[in-house]
C-alpha cells in the first residue's frame, strides 16, 4: 500500500507510514477509533483528527475503502479485489466471501439494465445457526 501511496502522489510523513502499517494488519475492517488505538500504540503523535484526515485522503484517492456494517460506524479496508462481506448481527464480526456464482448474477443484473459491471460489494447480514464454526476469508463460497 506504501508504494500505492506514493503512486497516487501522496506525501508519505511518518505518520501516513503507521496508518498504512496498521491498515494492512488489520484484517477486521475496524473503525476509525479502533484505528486510532492501534496506530496511536505505533506513533503516539498520531491523534484521532490525523486519523480521520488521513482516512478521507486514503479513501479519495482509492487506497482505502468504506464498509458499511449497519452499526453507523464508517469500517475500513485496504482496496483489494471484489469480495463481498457476511455481517454476524450478534456480534457485528464481518466474514468475507467470494462468489463466483453472485459475480456471475450481478453481471448480467447489470447487462440487463444496460450496463458494464466494474466492481462490487454487497454487505449481507445473518446469524450463525447453531454453534458452527466459521469458515471465511480463505473459503470461497461457490
Ligand atoms: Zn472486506
Amino acid at each position: 500500500m506504501l508504494e500505492k501511496c506514493i503512486q497516487a502522489g501522496l506525501r508519505m510523513t511518518n505518520q501516513r507510514a503507521s496508518i498504512v502499517k496498521v491498515l494492512e494488519q488489520s484484517i477486521d475492517h475496524p473503525d476509525a477509533d479502533i484505528l486510532y488505538r492501534r496506530a496511536h500504540e505505533i506513533d503516539p503523535t498520531i491523534s484521532l483528527a490525523t486519523i480521520y484526515r488521513t482516512l478521507a485522503i486514503f479513501e479519495k484517492a482509492g487506497l482505502v475503502q468504506k464498509v458499511d456494517v449497519g452499526d453507523g460506524k464508517a469500517h475500513y479496508e485496504v482496496s483489494r479485489q471484489d469480495h463481498e462481506h457476511l455481517v454476524d448481527i450478534e456480534n457485528g464480526q464481518i466474514h468475507e466471501f467470494e462468489s463466483e456464482e453472485i459475480t456471475h448474477l450481478l453481471n448480467e443484473i447489470a447487462d440487463k439494465m444496460g450496463f458494464e459491471l466494474i466492481s462490487h460489494k454487497l454487505e449481507v447480514f445473518g446469524k450463525k445457526h447453531g454453534n458452527v464454526s466459521c469458515r471465511c476469508i480463505s473459503i470461497k463460497v461457490y
